[in-house]
Order: C-alpha cells, then structure tokens, then sequence
C-alpha cells in the first residue's frame, strides 16, 4: 500500500511558568502543545519519512524544543518525564485506508490517519465495527477505501 510511517518525536517535561490553558498548534514551526496537569506540557512535531525505527533522535527532538520554546518565553522544562518516537502512518494522498484488501480475503485495513489517528481513531472504529458485524458496507467509508490506489500484492 502506499503508506509512509512518517515518524515523530515528543517530549513530555515539568516546568516553571505559565502555561497555557489549552493545547496549541504552532503552525509556522509545526509543534503541537499540549499542557495538562497545571504544570506539565508535551511538545511533538516532526515527520520524518523513510524513518522506520522507534528510536528517538536526540537531534530532531532537541529541534522540537527548541522550535516550541520560541513560542513559550514564560515557561520552561525542568524535569523531562518521557522522551517519545512513534509514526503517523500516512498515506500518498493524506487520507485514511479503510476497508477490505482486494484478492485477501479476510483481510481488513483502518490505518493511514497521519498526525490524526488519536483523533479520528474512534470515529473509524465505530464505522469499521458497524461495517463488520453487520455485513453492510457503510457509505460515510467510501472516500477512504484501499483500492482507489492500484495496489501491488
Ligand atoms: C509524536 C506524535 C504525536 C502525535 N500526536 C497526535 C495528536 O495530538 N493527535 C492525533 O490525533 N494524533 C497524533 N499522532 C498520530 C497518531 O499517533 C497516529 O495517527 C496513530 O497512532 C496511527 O495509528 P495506527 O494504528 O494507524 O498506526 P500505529 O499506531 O503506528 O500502529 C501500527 C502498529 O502496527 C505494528 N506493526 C507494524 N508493522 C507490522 C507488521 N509487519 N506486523 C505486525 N505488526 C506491525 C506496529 O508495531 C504498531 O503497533 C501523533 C503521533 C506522533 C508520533
């Protein structure tokens, strides 16, 4: 399938300052914010394609920080709690793969939500699960489904 495992790197950290009371995209650096528990903030970003390990890249996470930081001058980490690399698995248009494998039977996909599969993970699970114990195909699942793309098994 044509699918990049478009990969990301987080760091989680106490701090000292102000936080902000709710996550923020920094668009022009593309770092997403996340503060929670009044003192702790999580900033990830990068994606990285053809990277296919787990490991975390000090280099590209140390970008990462220092990218948010230009946006939090009251705010600072003191404590790192979690250094983090996962994917955003992503498919060649950006839209998810949903649905059955031509040619494998048995064979279902629900993958390729890029920097949203947290978000839009329980909506495809919903339709996916309808989808399959009733037998019936659900229309919302069209735009998504693998064999638009010519695929090579
Ligand atoms: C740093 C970071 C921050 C993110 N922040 C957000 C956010 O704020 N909001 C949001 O909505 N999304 C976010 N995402 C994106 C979200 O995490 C992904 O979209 C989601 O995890 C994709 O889910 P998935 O199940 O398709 O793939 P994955 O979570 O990558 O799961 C794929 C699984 O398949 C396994 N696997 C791979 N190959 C094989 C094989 N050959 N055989 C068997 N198993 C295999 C892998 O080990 C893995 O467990 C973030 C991602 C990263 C990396």
């Amino acid at each position: 399938m044509p699918l990049e495992a478009a990969k990301g790197v987080s760091l989680t950290a106490r701090g000292e300052g102000v936080l902000p009371q709710h996550p923020l995209k920094l668009f022009e650096k593309m770092v997403a914010s996340s503060p929670y528990d009044g003192e702790i903030m999580r900033f990830s970003g990068t994606f990285d394609v053809g990277d296919r390990s787990e490991v975390v890249s000090k280099k590209r996470l140390d970008m990462v920080v220092r990218d948010a930081l230009e946006f939090f001058e009251s705010w600072s980490p003191r404590e790192v709690e979690k250094e983090r690399a996962g994917h955003r698995p992503t498919s060649a248009d950006d839209a998810p793969l949903i649905g059955a494998i031509p040619r494998h039977d048995g064979l279902y996909v629900a993958t390729g939500h890029g920097t949203l599969g947290v978000t839009l993970g329980p909506v495809t699970a919903a339709l996916v699960a309808r989808e399959l114990s009733t037998g019936k195909a659900e229309a919302l699942l069209w735009p998504f489904r693998p064999n638009r793309f010519r695929l090579v098994f």
